[in-house]
């Protein structure tokens, strides 16, 4: 399996996301022997066992919730177990990867549209500062996600954004920027070390795109954190 690392200049920490031809993720439609096949190789890639891995079942919410508790129908989970890998699944929306190695604090984040919209990043944070981690400490990493100018929008979705999150040209539909939504949110909790994506994937083919590849497809790349490397 091929994977992106994000974070790498930290110690003590292990954040990633997977390329294309890597998927684990099932409830969109996933075909169920490759993800287990998949699953495996994470399992050996990263030493840790699949009891000890968190995903949660999005449906574009704006909840978070410590990795100890049910994670169907949330969109974020906060994880304090060592040696507990947290992951989501994503196809063009933003995947956040933030971690506070010091309190032993990690976080992972679908923020689409709706749950950016709805604060999800900024849930996140507060959970994880409830959960002991101090925002000074706390370092963001994105995975890769669809771009400004990629991501046209209509009126009715670019309304629910901050105008610094919204690029609007004369005659043209608006565009929302994700990772701009997305660091508007963790900046006003305090938060300065933010990374930006590294890629856009509607167009690069390293990673899934719905917009792309269309709404039939079923597969995601995984974003995924530990501390135990
Ligand atoms: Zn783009």
């Amino acid at each position: 399996m091929k994977t992106l690392p994000l974070l790498t200049e930290l110690t003590g920490v292990s954040a990633f996301s997977t390329c294309a031809g890597f998927n684990i993720c099932t409830y969109a439609g996933g075909d169920r022997d490759m993800a287990d096949a998949d699953l495996r190789q994470l399992e050996r890639l990263t030493g840790i066992d699949r009891s000890n891995m968190r995903f949660p079942v999005q449906t574009h919410t704006a909840e978070v919730r410590l990795a100890d508790r049910p994670l169907d129908g949330v969109d974020g989970v906060v994880c304090t177990a060592p040696g507990m890998l947290i992951g989501v699944h994503t196809a063009d929306c933003l995947p956040l990867l933030m971690a506070d190695v010091k309190a032993g604090v990690t976080a992972a984040v679908h923020c689409g549209w709706r749950g950016t919209a709805d604060g999800i990043a900024a849930n996140a944070v507060e959970l994880m500062v409830s959960a002991g981690a101090d925002t000074c400490h706390i370092v963001a990493a994105m995975g890769p996600c669809i771009c400004a100018d990629c991501f046209e929008v209509g009126e009715e979705v670019a309304c629910r954004f901050p105008d610094a999150a919204v690029i609007r040209r004369p005659g043209a539909k608006p565009h929302v920027d994700l990772y701009r939504a997305v660091a508007m949110q963790l900046e006003a909790a305090g938060i300065r070390a933010i990374t930006p994506p590294p890629a856009c994937t509607m167009t690069d083919p390293r990673f899934y795109s719905v917009r792309r590849q269309g709404r039939s497809l079923t597969m995601r790349t995984l974003s995924a954190i530990t501390l135990s490397l």
